[in-house]
């Protein structure tokens, strides 16, 4: 792709950019691999190139993931909103996609050609993105500059017509479901939306143990085709500038990585084999609220032209999951893994104490599953659940004294802890999205 092609779309969705290494598949922590192993997700040549299916395992990754990011913005003040994935072509070429990113766009479609008396004139494309729904539902009724900022967030599909000779696990796919977000301003309010979108982004990467390879600031390249005058680049540029600079985080400036409304902070992150991407990011537009009309009422009365702040604190879902198998080699955080505990009973006498610890472990809503001595000796079966953060040994004294001998993934062995203290503490940890498997010495 050619660094001066303006970025098409909004969050997160963005290409691979520059290799930084020879590309090797260091095996281990490919992402492909481990998702075929541990039984994540698959593709399947009559579902299509870049269509992967989730299995059970990374439905409770995803399912996870999505809950997190929905709670998150709630508590920072984000309303929900579905949209359809079809809008008509017409959408696309108020909003510019259709002229400026129709080359990764599915071919339109056309659902009355061919019945009779129709021409078939109304055309519906898979959106390239959320925003111009969003921008429609803002102006769907009068809003007061009481409402701003208006955060509407979707977690929601859109779809990008790769060539299939790019697709590639979660990575690089054709149907993309996007962690979205559009805060409606005043030019005032700008500021302080971009840093708090910085803020939930930097906090989310501290739950989900992502390190970004870095903060970028993607700026217009020559030869690009962009809109807007060239007051507002500056106007937008200098506010992005502003909000990294006081920060304190670093970053790095680079042509030819803005969109074609905007500028914006990326946050770039690097796989197993040091290929760069966009995982998430902060983008200012001026120029979809002018193309909508969207509009607010001030304090003095008057219709005002409002501003649009794309964010996405995670990017798709499947790339920020492909990026989480890969970080953490599958050994996922505690509150992410698809079992969470692994209840060992040493014997079968201690099957019954093993399933009722399994089913206490259903109250506060663990992922638990217990693996008895018909799947091997207890030495096996540890192996088996070396990905499991969690695994409660229970032989015949913890049986009669109601206890559990924990295993922490890291190693770590405890001693044997009444079950209810077990599994305040890990409700606790999971709850508050911690990346620590214990609280205190072990
Ligand atoms: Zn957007």
């Amino acid at each position: 792709m050619s660094c001066s092609k303006p970025r098409g779309e909004c969050p997160g969705a963005s290409s691979y950019g520059h290799s930084l290494h020879p590309r090797e598949e260091t095996a281990m922590y490919d992402h492909r691999r481990l998702g075929r192993e541990l039984e994540l997700f698959g593709t399947d040549p009559l579902i299509g190139a870049g269509l992967p299916y989730w299995l059970p395992d990374g439905a409770a990754v995803r399912h996870s993931l999505e809950e997190y990011v929905r709670t998150v913005e709630r508590r920072a003040g984000y309303q929900h909103v579905y949209s359809p994935v079809l809008g008509k072509r017409e959408l696309y070429e108020i909003s510019g996609h259709w002229s400026h990113y129709r080359g990764d766009m599915f071919p339109p479609m056309a659902p009355e050609a061919g019945d009779a008396g129709r021409d078939g004139s109304e055309q519906v494309v898979l959106r390239p993105s959320l925003c111009p729904h969003h921008a429609v539902i803002f102006r769907s009724r009068s809003r007061s500059h009481r409402e701003l900022p208006l955060r509407m967030a979707e977690l929601g599909g859109m779809y990008r017509s790769e060539p299939s000779g790019v697709l590639g696990g979660l990575t690089r796919v054709r149907a993309i479901q996007l962690n979205d977000a559009h805060v409606f301003c005043t030019p005032d309010q700008v500021a302080e939306e971009v840093g708090a979108a910085l803020e939930l982004i930097v906090r989310a990467y501290r739950a989900l143990g992502i390190v970004p390879a870095r903060y970028r600031l993607s700026l217009p390249g020559p030869g690009g085709k962009y809109v807007g005058s060239p007051d507002l680049w500056r106007r937008s540029t200098a506010l992005l500038t502003d909000v990294l600079d006081g920060s304190g985080l670093a970053y790095e400036a680079a042509e030819g990585e803005a969109a074609f409304y905007g500028p914006k902070i990326d946050v770039q992150v690097a796989d197993a084999a040091g290929r760069e991407s966009t995982l998430s990011t902060v983008q200012v537009d001026f120029h979809q609220p002018e193309r909508f009309d969207l509009r607010y009422v001030g304090a003095d009365g008057a219709g005002h032209r409002p501003v649009m702040v794309h964010r996405s604190i995670v990017g798709s879902v499947e790339r920020a999951v492909a990026h989480l198998i890969e970080q953490h080699g599958g050994a996922f955080p505690a509150w992410l893994a698809p079992t969470q505990m692994e209840v060992l009973p040493v014997s079968g006498d201690q099957v019954p104490a093993a399933e009722e610890f399994a089913r206490r472990c259903g109250e506060p809503d663990l992922r638990v599953r217990v693996s008895g001595p018909e799947r091997g000796s207890l030495g096996a079966r540890i192996r088996a659940a070396r990905l499991v953060p969690y695994q409660a040994v229970i032989g015949a004294k913890e049986a009669v004294d109601g206890k559990v001998a924990l295993r922490l993934r890291d190693g770590r062995r405890l001693d044997p802890l009444p079950a209810g203290e077990v599994l305040e503490r890990i409700r606790a940890l999971v709850g508050a999205h911690s990346t620590d498997l214990w609280d205190g010495t072990a």
